[in-house]
């Protein structure tokens, strides 16, 4: 078994038998890795850190071969957030942001943008007033930069350009032209106001799009799309989890 140390931020755990848990990280060397936290209950200062949600710490693991859960020797806080925990509103988008990458990010798959997207934007959420939007955009960094990659280029079906009224597929993943829109029959319209955001949060730095100004259409529709989006391949990952 190898010793592996990286920089990573807690997006899930949960308690494994009487003293133990599961914690899933997403590390600036591994990528999201699940790792195994024993005797933590039972012995609270036996690691350097409480695991919170969405903290960032330093861990110390050894890599297993034969299972995807590595056992953690060592793990020590290297900054918890704490302005953002003095926030309900704030918490919770934190925390649904974690159960994201938990979602659209694949095991074991090193993505150092997607680590630097998730310190960004947790220090932005920490200041901002608001933080609906700073969550918005990263989670619009976040489709581009996962497997999922959203189509807004283009139709998603037949690559014609799309000029005005779109409709967008959450289960396609992207926009459908008019001709094609009957595929979907769960499609909903999208605004052309909201597909241009999109395009432009998806090619800017984050430091250039903080600054970003969104209309409350453009907003409300975004929140929504983005809600849809996750759910549906959230519900479609715990249906296949279920049936294995
Ligand atoms: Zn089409």
């Amino acid at each position: 078994m190898a010793i592996c140390k990286t920089d990573a931020f807690v997006i899930r755990k949960f308690d494994f038998r009487e003293t133990s848990i599961i914690v899933e990280f997403f590390s600036h060397d591994f990528g999201r890795i699940k790792g195994i936290l024993k005797g933590i209950r039972g012995d609270a200062k036996k690691f350097g850190s409480r695991l919170d949600i969405f903290s960032l710490n330093h861990i110390v693991f050894y890599q297993s071969r034969g299972s995807e859960i590595h056992l953690v020797s060592q793990c020590d806080l290297i900054d918890g957030f704490f302005n953002i925990r003095q926030d309900l509103a704030k918490i919770n988008l934190a925390s649904f942001l974690m159960e994201m990458i938990s979602v659209v990010m694949a095991l074991e798959d090193k993505n150092e943008d997607v680590f630097k997207l998730i310190l960004s934007c947790l220090r932005d959420l920490a200041d901002t007033h608001d933080a609906h939007k700073i969550l918005n955009i990263a989670q619009i960094k976040l489709l581009r930069l996962s497997g999922f990659k959203p189509h807004f280029d283009s139709c998603v079906l037949c690559d014609s350009e799309i000029e005005g009224y779109a409709n967008f597929s959450t289960a396609f993943g992207g926009l459908l032209c008019p001709k094609c829109a009957y595929r979907d029959m769960n499609k909903h319209d999208i605004l052309k106001g909201t597909v241009a955001s999109i395009r432009h949060i998806e090619k800017s730095d984050w430091q250039d799009i903080r600054r970003l100004s969104l209309s409350s259409p453009v907003r409300m529709e975004l929140k929504s799309m983005l809600d849809k989006f996750v759910t549906f391949h959230l519900e479609k990952r715990l249906k296949t989890v279920r049936f294995l």
